[in-house]
């Protein structure tokens, strides 16, 4: 691909919103397609998993999927809201303790951070299983090159905001984290990125286990994966990448706006 400018891909903009009402009825649509798309792709593992949005308005406050209920069937209408203390504060079902455990602590530490999304995908647990950072072996594993990290203390099912604290701790400033024994962690701008970057490393694990099992894959060189990076790895990008998504599975299953 080289190092060609990042403007010779002409990108839509990432959508602005007049008012709060707008921008949160805009991301709850986003995350009830997001889980959509997660059953989609088989990440469901149980009652395991969350895709969180940032409140428009309350500090603190994030949307996320009631505690046991399948993503296929989530509707944004379903999506509940917790407080910074974990209490459901719209909705009246359940949070997941690990959902707010993880992802208040994210959202606390990283204010630029609109979106988180984790799930016991099976091959980001497969790579998990390893403590490795994936390798730029393709185009697209570029988009995490040198902007992921492994979050190596697994002690159980998280349930404290400690815990969380750590992990997002071992995030930083990148846009994913593999949790060691666990699964893979992603962050966006937007949801459409959070979920997009989720839904790309976990076919990265899976290419690079295939690539693995099969041989020595080679390496594409630090300057040509930090070009692509440029290119695919953007937040705008992320974003882009989702659309085709949301088009898919909003005419598929135009319930999910409900
Ligand atoms: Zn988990």
């Amino acid at each position: 691909m080289g190092a060609a400018p990042a403007n010779i891909f002409k990108i839509p903009s990432i959508p602005k919103f007049a008012t709060p009402q707008e921008e949160r009825r805009h991301r709850k649509e986003r995350l009830a397609a997001a889980f959509r798309l997660f059953a989609k792709f088989g990440f469901e593992e149980g009652v395991a998993g969350h895709i969180t949005a940032r409140d428009p308005e309350r500090p603190g406050h994030f949307w996320v999927n009631p505690f046991g209920m399948h993503f296929r069937h989530i509707r944004a209408s379903d999506l509940i809201l917790v407080n910074a203390k974990g209490e459901v504060v719209e909705g009246n079902r359940p949070v997941n303790v690990a959902a707010f455990a993880i992802h208040s602590s994210v959202h606390h530490a990283r204010p630029d951070v609109i979106a988180a999304a984790h799930s016991h995908s099976l091959y980001g647990k497969a790579w998990a299983t390893l403590g490795r950072l994936l390798d730029p072996i393709t185009q697209d594993a570029c988009a995490f090159f040198e902007d992921h990290a492994v979050f190596q203390d697994f002690t159980g099912v998280v349930h404290q905001t400690s815990e969380g604290e750590r992990i997002a701790k071992a995030l930083g400033s990148h846009k994913a984290a593999i949790l060691q024994n666990h699964g893979l962690l992603t962050v966006g701008h937007t949801v459409d990125e959070a979920a997009w970057w989720f839904i790309t490393m976990d076919r990265s694990c899976h290419a690079q286990l295939l690539a693995e099992a099969a041989g020595k894959p080679v390496l594409i060189t630090r300057e040509s994966a930090l070009a692509t990076r440029e290119l695919v790895g953007s937040h705008q990008a992320g974003w882009f990448q989702f659309q085709p998504l949301w088009e898919l599975v909003t005419q598929e299953q135009p319930d999910l706006l409900d």
